[in-house]
């Protein structure tokens, strides 16, 4: 566990890797608030205003003391609704929004393709873009929706901020999934 005592002493001393790693902080009903660095999320425990919920296999250790870095934690009180931006577009969490699938005919995804084309005035927004292989692609072409025989597996939407944060972390603690139910891990 984590200790109370000599814990700013051990992070002026440790000033290793595994600080530099992130925890996944829950609300107090255990809904997904942020992802912050290990060294602020042992601020936190420290002052007993989180708890940990998952350990990482990581070790902190300084001369005295050493645990394993928390992977997840769950804050203590209650925090107002968290201001929720909208997720800028990447290319890697359209990837894992869509299972590395083709949106259209479900082989491996290559490449992104707009559904409304930007050569007929379609945007570069998450509601317009979808995961596709490079067969769709090119037979799709610049073929507006309406006029094409390529059907949507699946309306694209834009996620939530902190899942698209998680999912451009590679190498996610799988526990992080438990709290994040659209996060798919990024293989690529
Ligand atoms: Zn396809």
């Amino acid at each position: 566990m984590v200790p109370n005592v000599e814990g700013r002493e051990l992070m002026r001393e440790d000033r290793g890797s595994v600080l530099a790693e992130r925890t996944l902080v829950l609300d107090v009903g255990y809904r997904p608030l942020s992802i912050v660095s290990v060294r602020r999320a042992l601020l936190l425990l420290l002052a007993d205003k989180a708890e940990v919920i998952h350990e990482s296999q990581n070790m902190v250790r300084s001369e005295k003391l050493e645990f394993f870095a928390p992977s997840v934690a769950r804050l203590r009180y209650h925090v107002g609704a968290p201001y929720r931006r909208r997720a800028a577009l990447h290319r890697k969490a359209v990837f894992a929004r869509d299972d590395y699938l083709c949106q259209y005919c479900a082989r491996r995804a290559e490449c992104i393709d707009h559904v409304h084309p930007r050569s007929k005035g379609g945007e570069h927004i998450w509601e317009n873009v979808v995961a596709c292989c490079r067969i769709c692609n090119v037979a799709k072409g610049d073929t507006l929706p309406e006029h094409s025989r390529f059907r949507l597996r699946r309306v694209p939407y834009a996620p939530e901020p902190i899942v698209v944060a998680a999912a451009l972390r590679r190498g996610a603690p799988p526990e992080w999934n438990i709290y994040l139910p659209n996060l798919l891990p990024l293989s690529a």
